[in-house]
């Protein structure tokens, strides 16, 4: 075989997928879910043999692009994609050891055009919160620096710089071209363009692949001052882009209110998805383009080649710096989603399984219930009818049984300080050293199905009891090994108890567990276990009305209703 340039030893090509995508859930590359402008399509319907027997010509679309981005035509040319734009100020611009500053992890052209021209890149890393390493950069520009590569917004990281971060850069790097490729500016709602005026060392990328969605016919963009532009159509090819490009092009630039709804169903559905995915237990990374990244961690090859099967293309970042267990996805439209969604929740694996305590792990009918009950008589006279309490259960808002007795005097037009109430029910409930209520109460899970569980979760009480109690009942029942961490009243802020998420999120982190389940009896137990990101599952107690009850845990978010905690491993399987 003949040598290829000595370069090439250390290129790779950028993989592509040779499979048909077109059948499958395509959230792998950031086209645009919505496909493209009708008016292009029907452009494109009326082509005749002139349009394609003859050489393309630029002129109009040349006038119109630089009607539409308020520039003279000289600032500004037309080459097969943004991939090939970028070609161009490499092969215009960097010799054979030219220092190129690329910011890390980025958009992989930049590095394989690098090896191509054998060019020194120096890598920065983005900061740990995904912001612009403007410091770093400046820090590394030397005189050797010929590039400065900057994403805005970044893929795959969605984050965009500030303004006065680029102008310093553009600034410090007078001898260097500064390469803004702003594939994704639409889904940011702003460009750079004005400041090809002000910055001779300015050149801008822009492509008609993603926001317009015509990505299959290949047309991007350089702007720039127009000395730039004359040395960059030197390398340029005469007839880089295609005469249904040009025209397709013509047509989009018509229709900006697909540009607008393209951006607004972006926002609307990236705000769906990231809801809906924390929900699962993930973090979730989002900034401003048709893409988001979550952190899968360990599990990440295995979950990307599972979707893969499924027909879901995403793309995996495992091996990019930084992001190894993270995918990233672009935001199809809702059926998509929809449909990553119902796949990401099947393959995650379930790591930890948390309880509540009251009506779940113990049956508190005859104790905290009998004690609200004797503590209103003994300020009323009068019994308290279970419903009653019951109802006010139902509402939500009522997972302190000291406030719930504190209401229910109210109601009696008795205004009893809280104190007062707490220290009457404490007799009641705890009386001498636990013979009080307390005594009456039952454990309900069994030892079989705690043990079952515990060889395959990790699990954990998140419950509103103070310490004392919650550990009294745990050590009750014997069982108390089995569970890693205990999370009571006194471990979140007095006024953050469920339906706040702040207990389960503390239970997560201290089991070390992406996504579990959570088993409460009440409204609130399904509102904070949604809230945690954390899969709520309902139980029923043995005096409700259980067609009633199940339904409305299923309205604040249960997946599964259990008719007792006992029936948990019918629904982990
Ligand atoms: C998609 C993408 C490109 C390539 O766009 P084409 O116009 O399709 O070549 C360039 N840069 C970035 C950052 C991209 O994400």
């Amino acid at each position: 075989m003949i040598k290829p340039r000595k370069a090439m030893d250390k290129v790779s090509p950028y993989q592509i997928y040779n499979e048909s995508r077109k059948e499958k859930i395509r959230l792998d590359l950031n086209e645009n879910s919505l496909g493209c402008s009708p008016r292009v399509l029907d452009t494109l319907k009326n082509l005749s043999a002139i349009d394609v027997s003859i050489y393309p010509e630029y002129g109009p679309l040349l006038n119109r692009l630089a009607e539409f981005y308020n520039i003279d035509v000289s600032n500004l040319t037309i080459s097969n994609g943004a991939d090939d734009s970028i070609r161009c100020i490499f092969d215009c611009f960097v010799e054979e050891g030219d220092e190129i500053l690329l910011p890390v992890p980025n958009y992989g052209m930049f590095d394989i055009f690098s090896r191509i021209r054998n060019a020194n890149v120096t890598e920065v890393l983005y900061h740990d919160d995904f912001s612009f390493p403007t410091r770093e950069v400046i820090s590394k520009i030397s005189d050797r620096t010929k590039l400065i590569i900057i994403v805005n917004p970044a893929n795959p990281l969605s984050t965009a710089i500030d303004e006065k971060d680029l102008l310093e850069i553009l600034r410090r790097a007078e001898n260097s071209i500064i390469v803004l490729d702003e594939t994704y500016h639409h889904f940011l709602r702003s460009s750079c363009i004005d400041l090809i005026h002000s910055h001779e060392n300015l050149v801008i990328v822009q492509t008609f692949s993603k926001a317009f969605g015509l990505t299959g016919l290949r047309l991007g963009l350089l702007l720039s001052n127009p000395k730039n532009i004359e040395q960059l159509n030197k390398v340029n090819l005469p007839f880089a882009v295609n005469s249904i490009a040009v025209k397709a092009a013509e047509a989009a630039l018509e229709d900006t209110g697909f540009i607008e709804s393209v951006v607004r169903h972006v926002e609307t559905e990236k705000s769906f998805l990231i809801s809906e995915l924390q929900k699962l237990g993930l973090a979730v990374f989002s900034g401003y383009t048709n893409y988001i990244m979550i952190k899968i961690g360990e599990k990440n090859n295995q979950i990307y080649e599972a979707l893969q099967r499924q027909n879901i293309l995403v793309r995996n970042l495992d091996k990019y710096p930084m992001l190894q267990g993270y995918l990233r996805m672009t935001i199809g439209t809702r059926e998509d989603n929809q449909k990553l969604l119902a796949a990401l929740r099947e393959l995650l694996p379930i790591q930890g399984v948390l309880f509540d305590m009251d009506g779940v792990l113990v049956d508190v009918s005859r104790s905290y219930r009998f004690a609200i009950q004797k503590t209103v008589a003994s300020f009323t006279g009068q019994e308290v009818d279970p419903s009653e309490i019951e109802h006010l259960k139902n509402k939500g808002g009522y997972n302190n049984d000291w406030i719930l007795t504190k209401t229910l005097l109210q109601t009696r037009g008795i205004d009893v300080p809280l104190e007062t109430i707490i220290n009457k029910f404490q007799e009641f409930y705890l009386g001498n050293n636990f013979d009080g209520f307390i005594q009456n109460e039952t454990w309900l899970l069994n030892k079989d199905t705690v043990d079952e569980l515990s060889r395959r979760y990790k699990l954990g009480v998140v419950t509103g009891r103070p310490r004392q109690e919650a550990q009294f009942a745990l050590n009750q029942s014997g069982l108390e090994k089995y569970f890693e961490v205990l999370i009571a009243m006194e471990d979140t802020e007095p006024d953050r108890g469920k339906p706040f998420p702040d207990g389960l999120l503390l239970a997560k982190e201290k089991l070390g567990v992406n996504r579990a389940v959570y088993l409460g009896d009440t409204l609130d137990d399904m509102k904070a276990a949604t809230a945690a990101g954390v899969i709520p599952i309902g139980v029923l107690n043995e005096d409700q009305d259980k067609q009633t009850r199940t339904e409305l845990l299923k309205q604040y978010g249960a997946q599964h209703v259990l008719p007792s905690v006992n029936s948990i491993l019918e629904v982990l399987k």
